[in-house]
């Protein structure tokens, strides 16, 4: 073999599922068929759970560092401010959505790639992929055509995906008759402001939204009602601003424009043999809400751990099989949700126009509406509680730190704080500050921790627990100290690695 895994894509997704194999010590060749990073800004809106999952690896404050946190959003229609809808009511340490060009956050993950002593092959390209019994063989064309033999293919090149033809992935879904043109620019502009997103509801039915952009200018986003004739440029979001939003608005510099039309997909599965896919090669949908590359760093982070362990003979393939289980059905919700968030501001008619107005009020207005909105849009709602993965003998008892659920930055009652542990090979242990260890937590190495009690109530979690967390950050196990038979039978059905 060639190598362990060649990861065929280094877009986000790529770059995060090789930062983390590589840095789990597994042999990772990633290509790409770009000659370098990208250099658009597409993705702007990274979320609190991506944060959370950063944070896991501890990155997230180089991240926040970059970005602009925006905690509000304001909505205008008919040439006034109607309501203000709070953005920061979220269950994170980053409750806020962070404005970030996903060019800066890619090459955040380039340079946790690097310091985990990887790198990308650029201007190479895969050309097909053939899934043999012990290995894949994969064409690539750069420099030189080439052969390389990996034990595993992690398909990552996004929403075209050739890994995904090659093997033969089902990719069935539909088209949404909606259309929207962007641009990043420098405005001039007594209305629009630098500190808040503003939406505008606008008296044609149609929507324009303008998201500030952490350097300086707005990311600017209009619905059309169909594909433009032509260019989308600065002179034809010049025109349009003017008339539409402020008169005396002026478009000083554009970074860059385009359009888009919807594409909402799903891959019918997530591995096929020795395949995997993750990010935009698995699922397609609306830009809307900021979902595409917070999902799939997302899977990237769920796959890379499970994938590690399985090459490293800690566990069986069928880890991998819970990657699937985990993931798939939120890509679901997540095209589902999308969807119907495009339907509702992708479209034009007075009707809509006036349920759009009303509809944003209400989010502005009432809390147990704003809250699941915003735990939606945020990610922070994501738990794998019906995983085959997840043990939660506790039941109601375990309160947030229930298996599942994304467990919190604890503090450590000797030792910092949780998340400063959890790497793509260590699942961490928590007993409460002086129990006696479990036994079958010393027979599998397991990291063991020390808890307070009070953080545990602080929680809503009974003094006598035993919280395991997964390397993702998801609590895997919730179970009672003394109940050494559940906690024995959990760590050998999961084929846990020991802590290196
Ligand atoms: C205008 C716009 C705005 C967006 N806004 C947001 C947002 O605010 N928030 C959000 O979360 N998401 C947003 N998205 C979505 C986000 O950009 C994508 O979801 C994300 O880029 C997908 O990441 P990826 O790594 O899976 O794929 P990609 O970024 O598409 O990367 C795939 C990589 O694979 C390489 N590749 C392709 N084929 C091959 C091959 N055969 N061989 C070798 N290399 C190959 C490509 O060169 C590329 O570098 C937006 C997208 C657009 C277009």
């Amino acid at each position: 073999m060639d190598t362990d895994v060649l990861v065929v894509g280094a877009g986000p997704t790529g770059l995060f599922v090789a930062a983390e194999l590589t840095r789990a010590g597994i042999s990772t060749t990633v290509i790409d068929k770009g000659n370098g990073p990208s250099t658009h800004s597409k993705a702007l809106a990274v979320h609190a759970r991506t944060l959370d999952t950063f944070a896991t690896r501890q990155f997230a404050s180089d991240v926040v560092e970059r970005g602009l946190p925006v905690r509000v959003l304001r909505i205008f229609a008919g040439g006034t401010e109607r309501a203000q809808l709070s953005i920061d009511d979220i269950a994170s340490p980053y409750p806020y959505m962070l404005s970030l060009p996903q060019s800066v956050t890619e090459r955040l993950l380039l340079d946790q790639l690097d310091a985990a002593g990887g790198g990308v092959e650029w201007n190479t390209e895969l050309v097909d992929a053939r899934d043999e019994e012990d290995g894949v063989t994969a064409h690539l064309d750069g420099a030189e055509e080439r052969t390389v033999r990996a034990r595993w293919l992690v398909g990552c090149d996004g929403a075209h995906s050739r890994v995904r033809q090659t093997a033969d992935f089902g990719w069935a879904g539909e088209d949404i008759d909606a259309h929207f043109a962007l641009i990043d620019a420098e405005i001039r502009s007594d209305v629009i402001d630098r500190s808040t997103a503003q939406i505008f509801v606008l008296d044609d039915g149609r929507n324009c939204g303008f998201v500030p952009l952490p350097g300086g200018g707005q990311r600017i986003i209009l619905t059309l009602t169909e594909a433009p004739d032509a260019e989308v440029d600065r002179a034809f979001f010049q025109d349009q601003l003017t008339t539409h939003v402020d008169p005396d608005l002026d478009v000083q510099t554009d970074e860059w424009a385009s359009y888009f039309s919807v594409r909402q997909r799903v891959v019918d599965t997530y591995r096929q043999g020795r395949v995997c896919l993750a990010g935009d090669a698995a699922h397609a949908h609306s830009p809307v809400g900021g979902q595409g590359m917070n999902t799939d760093l997302q899977d990237a982070h769920n796959l890379a751990w499970k994938l590690a362990a399985v090459i490293d003979g800690d566990a069986d393939t069928r880890l991998l099989d819970t990657y699937e289980a985990e993931r798939r059905p939120l890509a679901e919700q997540v095209v589902r949700l999308t969807g119907r968030g495009t339907r509702f501001i992708g479209r034009q008619s007075w009707w809509l126009r006036i349920l759009r107005i009303t509809a944003l009020t209400l989010l502005a207005h009432v809390d147990f509406l704003r809250t699941r909105f915003l735990g939606a849009i945020s990610q922070t709602g994501v738990t794998h509680t019906d995983s085959p993965l997840v043990q939660n003998p506790l039941g109601q008892a375990a309160g947030s730190l229930r298996a599942g659920y994304f467990a919190p930055n604890l503090s450590l009652a000797d030792d910092g704080a949780l998340h400063d542990h959890l790497s793509p090979t260590s699942h961490v242990a928590l007993i409460p500050t002086g129990a006696p260890v479990p036994p079958p937590l010393t027979e599998t190495e397991l990291l063991v921790k020390r808890i307070s009690e009070s953080t545990l109530h602080a929680h809503d979690g009974p003094s006598s627990a035993v919280i395991v967390v997964r390397p993702d950050g998801y609590v895997g196990y919730s179970g009672s100290l003394d109940d050494d038979r559940t906690l024995r039978e959990y760590l050998a059905e999961h084929g846990l690695a020991p802590h290196r």
